[in-house]
């Protein structure tokens, strides 16, 4: 017999776990034509070899973020606790379809089934886990709007790890709940830039009235996690092992379709550091490469915050302090601080080195959507569909509704609907 109370968390429990919970994430490193260009060392711009990113990351997060391998074997316990919630639901939006007078079919995969309520913690459980398994005893890291920070917390908690967040101060005036969801997941949170760190130090000299952004935000959690041995840093977006965790999103997608012999000709996701858009999306533009597929990808983007339509495809650092390694991606440049968008999960300078080079590619294109625009399409969801999208969301709705508002056949459009809106109800009262 073994001693429950003595099992570490992270072994299995043994819950049953549906076989529509993946077990395999989809790498599209595999299949694309052209490798993506590697991170560099932010001192001597040479590719980083896993020994410069080992004080960050665990070993096996490491592998994951150069693995070309095609499917990588998701951990039981992982598993597991993806059954929470997952397989998340494919979901036709028939009376959206009718409020619009639609010939098109549109299908919503709904990832706000989450406990923390949106796509984040796909990725916030595998990270914990294997910091947990090779004995990591705290994370720390950066959130905008909270969705990362409490989806992280949520992770930390049921692997038995603390948790440390920054999060920016314009959001952590803003939007309280989040925090309270944090705290009650046992996380602990702070406003960035903060006086707890050099780098936050540096930033409140320079400009003391700021509201903070995601780059200040990181720089602060990577020079804590850094300057502690029993510590690592986990990222929310952008990383590569960061979207194939996520890819969990469209290969559930693409069988739920070819269980109803449906399949998508063109998929809309919100972007901000490109995560959701890449879960849902690469799976299908891995059989686009492989399989003959033709399913279309759309990144729709803020116009406040346009990285992919505007910014510039060039090396860039991923925080504001210049701690973290070069990435090739589209960028507003790391000091450029958005303004204070409702959508705070899209507020980042850069895009997720993969999604530039698959746009560079042409394997996906992007728009970008006004907030206004966005607003109006996640109210007329929620008052067809009855489900309140995240403000994030809202972008892929309203990329979605144009297209399906100009359909003139029975084209299949998915929208990928990274989480809920119920904690951001403020943001739709001042728009309603
Ligand atoms: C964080 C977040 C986003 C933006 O992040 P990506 O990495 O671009 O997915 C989008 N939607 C929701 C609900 C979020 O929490």
């Amino acid at each position: 017999m073994t001693d429950v109370a003595t099992t570490p968390l992270t072994e299995p429990t043994g819950a049953v776990v549906p076989s529509s919970v993946p077990t395999h994430w989809y790498n599209l490193a595999a299949d694309l034509p052209q490798p993506c260009p590697p991170a560099l060392h932010p001192g001597t711009r040479e590719p980083l070899g896993p020994d410069d990113l080992a004080p960050l990351f665990p070993m096996a997060l490491i592998l994951q973020e150069v693995s070309t391998e095609r499917w990588i074997e998701i951990p039981q316990t992982v598993r597991e606790i993806y059954a929470l919630w997952r397989p998340s639901p494919l979901i036709r939006a028939h009376r959206l379809e009718r409020a619009l007078g639609t010939s098109a079919k549109i299908f919503y995969k709904y990832e706000g089934v989450s406990p923390a309520g949106s796509h984040k913690p796909n990725t916030a459980v595998a990270q914990a886990y294997y910091n947990a398994i090779e004995g990591t005893t705290k994370l720390t890291t950066e959130t905008g709007a909270g969705q990362w920070g409490a989806s992280l917390s949520f992770a930390c908690s049921l692997l038995g790890l603390d948790c440390e967040v920054w999060q920016v101060r314009a959001s952590f005036d803003a939007k309280p709940y989040r925090r309270f969801q944090m705290e009650t997941y046992g996380g602990v949170c702070h406003p960035s830039p903060s006086d707890l760190t050099e780098s936050g130090r540096a930033m409140l000299a320079a400009d003391p009235e700021t509201t903070g952004s995601l780059g200040m935000a990181i720089s602060e959690a990577v020079e804590v996690a850094a300057g502690d041995p029993k510590a690592h840093y986990a990222l929310g977006s952008v990383l590569n092992h960061v979207l194939l965790h996520q890819s969990v999103i469209g290969t559930e997608a693409l069988a739920q379709l070819d269980e109803i012999g449906e399949t998508a000709d063109v998929v809309f996701g919100c972007a901000g550091g490109g995560s959701n858009l890449a879960g849902l999306s690469f799976p299908f533009i891995g059989r686009n490469l492989t399989a003959n597929g033709t399913t279309q990808v759309v990144a729709c983007e803020p116009a406040a915050c346009p990285s992919l339509t505007q910014g510039e495809y060039r090396y860039d650092h991923g925080d504001v302090a210049g701690l973290t390694p070069l990435l090739k991606m589209h960028t507003l440049g790391s000091d450029f601080v958005p303004p204070p968008i409702h959508a705070g999960g899209l507020r980042y300078h850069g895009m997720a080195p993969m999604v530039s080079h698959a746009l560079e590619l042409g394997l996906l294109e992007a728009i970008a959507v006004e907030q206004d625009d966005a607003f109006r399409a996640g109210v007329e969801f929620a008052r067809a569909e009855g489900m309140i999208p995240a403000p994030e969301s809202t972008h892929a709705v309203a990329g979605a509704m144009a297209r399906a508002r100009a359909a003139t056949t029975d084209e299949t459009i998915l929208i990928g609907l990274s989480g809920n809106g119920v904690l951001d109800l403020p943001s739709y009262s001042d728009y309603v």
